[in-house]
């Protein structure tokens, strides 16, 4: 083990001083980019992640697929999601905006430098228990995310960006980072914020975030693995999840909004939107305009979202007034 753990350091300090910081010094962004250390820990990281997507979550799919597909054209643009957002805009995002603005607030409201965290200076009885504090640190960043996926249904603007991630019919393991980048900005913005409001370590962090991901990563695999009866009420597995992905049924205007969990279903159960017992529906969306996101580039998707969030926008500020300023508002019963 110890090897491994020698072997991970060596790899970690020749990316940083052989690759990362000449190259941030040839760009004269340096002083601008944080520790490079850091940042050579998080591309290992990423790489792992994509890796057992690449080498365990993928073949899988072909080995015992869900749905099966003729080709599978449409879930290339979701690779490319995927490598463009681990290998780059997220490094360039959280080292070179969200860490340096999170260590400035952090400093400037005392939340930072301390000997314990928030959680544990108002329940000390966490102290000594470093495991079930790190299981209530994933709990409430995913309690945090059910809160936002609830609103990005429920909110016409952030439907509008949501809505990208949900117009793909062949949703596969690469799937889970298909969004708007609007969407992921504002979702590591105030999942950041939660982090450092209730002072989660940097390093715990890192491992927070990977291992939701791996979790959100299989959930969307097109696989026919199922947790069981148990298991499936406390992770996510892929029919879970495959179950909020359905295609909307005219006929069934309830169950479509359903599942919203991303790793445990218990907020689903909590909140009474959880789907279990129903077989496997097409993916998709019944919205024609949403649905061409299909035929479109990376960043014809990108320009849709952006117009669909404005008319969502402009359409909540002008054809919906609030009801105090609607003159007709009191009068009206429906
Ligand atoms: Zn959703
Ligand atoms: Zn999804």
């Amino acid at each position: 083990m110890q090897a491994v753990f020698a072997l991970w350091d060596r790899m970690e300090d020749g990316l940083a001083s052989g690759l990362l910081t000449p190259f941030f010094t040839s760009l004269g962004i340096v002083k601008y980019m944080g520790d490079p250390a850091e940042m050579a820990q998080f591309f290992m990281v990423n790489a792992i992640q994509i890796a057992i997507i690449g080498f365990l979550f993928r073949p899988l799919e072909t080995i015992l697929p869900q749905e099966r597909w003729a080709s599978r054209k449409l879930t290339r643009i979701d690779l490319f999601y995927t490598l463009l957002k681990e290998f780059g805009l997220v490094p360039l995002f959280t080292f070179a905006l969200l860490l340096p603005a999170s260590n400035w607030l952090g400093d400037k409201l005392g939340l930072s430098g301390g000997d314990t965290t928030l959680i544990e200076n108002w329940i000390p009885w966490f102290k000594d228990k470093p495991l079930l504090l790190f299981v209530l640190y994933f709990a409430i960043f995913d309690l945090t995310q059910y809160v936002i996926h609830r609103l990005q249904h429920a909110v016409p603007w952030w439907w509008a960006l949501h809505s990208l991630h949900h117009s793909q019919r062949q949703v596969s393991c690469w799937t889970d980072d298909r969004n708007h980048m609007l969407d992921d900005v504002l979702e590591a913005v105030i999942v950041g914020s939660v982090g450092l409001i209730i002072g989660v370590p940097a390093g715990q962090y890192a491992l927070l975030i990977l291992m939701g991901r791996l979790i959100e990563n299989f959930s969307h695999a097109n696989v026919r693995v199922r947790f069981g009866p148990v298991i499936d009420k406390v992770l996510v597995d892929p029919l879970f999840h495959r179950l909020h992905h359905m295609r909307a049924d005219p006929h069934d205007a309830v169950n479509y909004n359903c599942n919203f969990a991303l790793v445990l279903p218990l907020w689903d159960i909590l909140f009474r939107t959880a789907l279990y017992g129903e077989a496997p529906r097409p993916c998709g969306v019944d919205d024609p305009d949403i649905d061409a996101d299909n035929e479109r580039s990376w960043l014809g998707q990108q320009i849709a979202g952006f117009q669909r969030f404005f008319r969502a926008l402009r359409s909540s500020f002008l054809r919906e007034p609030p009801r105090s300023l609607s003159p007709d508002a009191a009068g009206r019963s429906e």
